[in-house]
């Protein structure tokens, strides 16, 4: 095919996919934003059924290792030797393999030190430098060789941070494949090159914290919905990784503590006979037990052993293996239950993270196993480790988290509460994605999002006034106020997103909770979530499947809040454009000619009368009285006992129903609601009464499906209403609330007054946009992930 064909069927496609997104029935107000999803989703099929389930053909590879590794802290160096059983459980034959060699980041020679563009300041700080004229270290893995598993030497391709061994006879459904690969890398400084393992060295005590992840050739994924993903990895998108079992065999300098991915299998060989003893008090423990004490921390801190221990650790079923290595690491352990199974809870930390970690670490990973396992599956695996490492990145059962005291052993409150969410948010990452296990170099948001609604929830179960950032429905409003060119759908592949804290953790978290809160309810919702993560724990979902689990398991038609939410752009605004009041004429003499008195008074406000009266005109009647008849002196809208009469012969003559509209539902309000942001969403309303009291009623966002921009609709009330709000709790994320309100109210906003001066040059005086701009684009605090 040349060129232009391709191109042109390129637009074709992309503009085929465009309009079905947003215009199934362009330029009217009806047909867009309830119609089905359709083709916005793969088609179902035996692999993945339409249900959201996995398929009755349903398939995943598996990868085991053998992995032996020595930690080098003289050089700061790895050298691995691992050897790889592939299982092909894939329909197809595969002729070669793709592995990942994420350390290929830092390799100077990379396109990754070229696909980020850069700019001159005034001010130049030594990273930025570095981002324009590279590292110049040696940085990068060194494979030294690939070979079969009777030594035989294997083809490869090193393609930046992917690798293709060739399989010598092609690997057939059902077969596996046993290699090998011995690689190095030099270990680098995640302070200054950046990335989510390497080593902090700590100059107070000559001493390196090391946190060794995407350490060894890595599998890729092979799956049904895209063959191999072998998307490069740029040091953004995260992972797609391959379910296996792992023996690691990890050797390091006698003095150092290891926490890993799953079960220490040689503690006696490793530890003293003290801490062993504290090991086993842990194991029923109701409190962090330290098995490594701070006391024999800081000894270790003094000198280095020049002898070696090897400690070996197995893990079953899991995506990844990650570890932490260090002759400064506290150790503490407690045993928790999760649906009658012990799970031991961990932290490793050093004397700078003590005061904090010591009194709330292992608690909080409890906690979060606790929450996460009542809002998803059960944990599974037997331990989950928090390890203090002044960052926010997550592997299987093991994760680096935050939270430094002063230098006096006291801390701030934002460092507490950052440290505690911090925690929660990466013990969370165990069950999305390293059980439920999304791609996540294609989709953020199906574990950041999901977690971080998650994490939302457990944060309001340890403390419910906790300064939750992600979550709360008003909290995304700024961002969602940007300018559109500035927004990118939730479903924006991993690379591309500007915004990613905004976009792929707090807004799909806020949709999660309006979800739960708002439109489903928290009995449906929770039922179809954990429904959810059930059907796909150990399994690889895409996102087609968690929309479709949500509706299948709930009855609730959810495209169109998926197609709004996660497809678009659109933003919560919808107005209360105004009011109507009707009361019904009840024809009662004691009701009616009240009302009627008052709306003569009212109309009987005429200027020339007014001016007549004031300047003293006499007028004729006045002046000569006998012109004044009974018309002169009569009230008209007197009660009378014929008018009284007449009413209840009125009223007798009515049916039982027909009466009742006279004492109740006597009030009828016309109200026109616009949707002004393009986002449908239900309509909460509190309604304020003349005595006082209160009433709020939900509608569906489903009121909005034959006229997407307007609605007007007809309250029958039985007392009469003062004013009426919209989303009197702030649970729609709606961008302007000054519109919200029938009458509208009018809240001051404060300005300051200052004595004349003169403005610094360049002074704005109010919020500086770009200020805005660059809170919004932040990722997480500290650069967690
Ligand atoms: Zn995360």
């Amino acid at each position: 095919m040349n060129k232009q064909i391709v191109s042109l069927l390129l637009l074709f496609g992309l503009g085929t996919a465009a309009s079905a997104q947003h215009q199934n029935n362009p330029g009217s107000n009806h047909g867009n934003k309830f119609e089905q999803l359709g083709t916005l989703m793969h088609d179902p099929n035996v692999y993945r059924s339409a249900s959201g389930a996995p398929g009755p053909r349903y398939w995943q590879q598996r990868a085991d290792y053998e992995i032996d590794v020595e930690l080098d802290d003289a050089k700061q160096q790895i050298t691995g030797s691992e050897t790889i059983t592939y299982f092909n459980n894939s329909p197809d034959p595969l002729t070669y393999i793709w592995l990942q060699l994420d350390e290929n980041e830092h390799d100077p020679k990379g396109d990754n030190q070229k696909i980020n563009g850069s700019q001159m300041k005034e001010k130049m700080s030594v990273s930025d430098l570095r981002n324009i004229t590279g590292h110049g270290q040696d940085l990068g893995v060194k494979i030294k060789k690939v070979t079969d598993g009777a030594g035989k030497a294997l083809q490869y391709t090193i393609n930046q941070t992917m690798m293709r061994v060739e399989v010598p006879n092609t690997l057939k459904p059902g077969e596996r494949f046993r290699f090998k690969v011995d690689w190095s890398y030099k270990i680098p400084d995640r302070m200054t090159v950046g990335g989510r393992g390497g080593l902090e060295y700590f100059a107070e005590d000559d001493n390196y914290l090391y946190t060794i992840t995407q350490w060894y050739p890595r599998l890729a994924v092979y799956s049904d919905f895209q063959g191999w993903q072998n998307k490069q990895f740029t040091g953004s998108g995260e992972f797609a990784l391959t379910f296996g079992n792992f023996k690691v065999n990890i050797t390091a300098p006698a003095d150092h503590v290891i926490g890993a991915t799953g079960e220490c299998q040689n503690y006696s060989q490793l530890l003293t006979s003290a801490q062993l003893k504290r090991w086993n008090q842990a194991q029923t423990a109701k409190a962090p037990v330290e098995i490594v004490t701070l006391a024999e921390a800081r000894q270790a801190m003094k000198a280095k052993a020049q002898k070696k221990k090897t400690w070996t650790y197995a893990a079953q079923n899991v995506r990844d293996f990650a570890f932490v290595s260090s002759r400064r690491l506290v150790w503490d352990a407690m045993a928790t239950n999760i649906e009658g199974k012990k799970v031991m809870a961990m932290s490793y930390y050093g004397p700078e993270a003590y005061p904090l970690y010591n009194k709330y670490s292992t608690k909080v990973v409890a906690h979060t196993l606790q929450s996460y396992s009542k809002h998803s599956i059960p944990y599974p695996y037997p331990v989950a480790i928090s390890v203090e490492a002044n960052n926010g990145m997550e592997y299987p059962m093991i994760c680096f988290n935050y939270g430094r005291a002063e230098k006096d052993g006291t801390y701030s409150e934002a460092t507490k509460y950052g440290m505690i969410g911090v925690i929660i948010h990466e013990v969370g990452h165990n069950f999305f994605p390293m059980i439920v296990n999304s791609d996540e170099r294609q989709w953020t948001w199906m574990d950041e999002g999901l977690n971080t609604f998650l994490q939302y929830l457990a944060e309001l179960e340890w403390d419910v006034n906790f300064p939750s950032q992600r979550g709360p429905a008003h909290k995304i409003v700024d961002y969602m106020k940007l300018p559109k060119d500035q927004l990118e759908p939730i479903m924006t592949n991993s690379e591309n997103i500007i915004r990613f804290g905004p976009n792929a953790y707090a807004k799909p978290a806020t949709a999660l909770n309006i979800l739960r809160e708002t439109v489903m309810g928290r009995e449906l919702f929770d039922y179809a979530f954990k429904e959810y993560s059930r059907r796909w724990a150990f399994k690889h979902p895409t996102p087609a499947d968690f929309f479709r689990t949500m509706e299948d398991a709930s009855a609730v038609d959810l495209d169109w809040f998926w197609r709004g939410w996660f497809y678009g752009t659109d933003v919560v605004d919808i107005s209360i454009a105004g009011m109507r009041y009707f009361r019904l004429d009840t024809k009662n003499p004691e009701t009616e000619n009240i009302q009627a008195r008052n709306n003569a008074e009212k109309e009987a406000r005429n200027i020339s009368q007014q001016r007549n009266r004031e300047a003293g005109i006499k007028t004729a009647i006045a002046q000569d009285t006998s012109l004044q008849d009974f018309y002169n002196k009569w009230d008209r809208y007197a009660v009378t006992a014929s008018s009284q009469a007449e009413f209840q012969k009125f009223y007798n003559s009515l049916s039982k129903e027909q009466q009742a509209f006279y004492t109740t539902k006597n009030y009828f309000y016309e109200v026109e609601f616009k949707n002004i942001g393009g986002l449908v969403m239900p309509i909460i309303l509190e309604w304020t009464y003349a005595d006082g009291s209160t009433e709020t009623e939900k509608i569906p966002a489903y009121i909005w499906r034959k006229n997407e921009v307007q609605v007007t609709k007809v309250f029958a009330k039985s007392k009469e209403v003062k004013s009426v709000k919209l989303d009197p709790f702030r649970e729609t994320a709606d961008i302007d609330e000054t519109n919200n309100a029938w009458p509208r109210e009018h809240v001051p906003s404060k300005f300051e007054l200052f004595k004349e001066q003169r403005l610094p040059r360049g002074s704005s005086g109010g919020q500086n946009p770009m200020q805005l701009n660059r809170q919004n684009q932040s990722n997480p605090a500290s650069g967690t992930n």
